[in-house]
């Protein structure tokens, strides 16, 4: 085989490898960003419970106050009962006691609302607290192995560029110009052949072109896509390490 071509198709073995391992190193600030989201989305419905707490209560507050009042009010009207001098007073001392007794039967009612809805609240204020807590412990043990991920990642991006880097110093610069140019536009830039045809792009290749590919003196590019073609039983598979 055309010397070289075996490195090419080794080399792009490690480009792929490389490529992989860089991605899911890139993702990580991602997956870091989505783990904050979380927390952040169980902290505002925590907010959102406890607002509508602090707003039952302070409702509750008022009409208990408006309550008060009215009660009040109604004690003073009763004790003028005896006192009214006319029929014309007198109705209209019962018309404003039964417009105070109905304000307090309907502070009444509101007040059950009110305590219903602190209840509702408590219960939905102390499943927010849990999910919060729930939330940072998941995000802390995920941060954790994302942390330790990134560190395998790196490390392993490292060693794969230096053998990487070493392959290519052996590669002659025509032949690893020719695979870069072609890499950057289309992966894989070399294709392994068993028949007459393109892998990369299922065009057929020319005859002629096909002869010289198994006569294997000079790099054959795919007419068409300009991938670089290698005999499939021309490649030596490395033995796993
Ligand atoms: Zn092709």
């Amino acid at each position: 085989m055309v010397e070289g071509l075996q490195q090419l198709i080794e080399l792009q073995g490690l480009d792929d490898e490389l490529y992989a391992v860089e991605g899911e190193c890139a993702s990580i600030p991602e997956r870091r960003g989505e783990l904050e989201a979380q927390r952040r989305a169980s902290e505002e419905k925590l907010a959102e419970a406890n607002k509508a707490l602090n707003t039952a209560a302070g409702e509750q507050r008022r009409v208990e106050g408006e309550l008060q009042e009215q009660e009040a009010l109604l004690q003073k009207l009763e004790g003028q009962q005896f006192q009214v001098k006319s029929n014309v007073a007198y109705t209209a001392l019962l018309h404003e006691m039964e417009r105070a007794k109905r304000i307090i039967s309907d502070c009444e009612t509101r007040i059950l609302e009110c305590m219903e809805a602190i209840e509702a609240a408590t219960t939905a204020r102390s499943a927010a607290e849990s999910e919060v807590a729930a939330v940072h412990e998941r995000g802390a043990a995920e941060e954790k192995a994302l942390d330790e991920r990134e560190q395998v990642l790196k490390a392993e991006a490292a060693r794969l560029r230096e053998t990487h880097d070493g392959l290519c110093a052996r590669i002659e610069s025509v032949v690893l110009d020719q695979y870069k140019r072609i890499a950057l536009r289309r992966r894989p830039a070399v294709v392994r052949i068993s028949q007459e045809m393109c892998p990369g792009c299922r065009v057929n290749i020319p005859p002629q072109n096909y002869i010289d590919i198994l006569k294997g003196e000079r790099i054959i590019t795919c007419g068409n896509c300009h991938r670089i073609l290698v005999l499939e039983s021309k490649v030596v598979t490395p033995a796993a390490s």
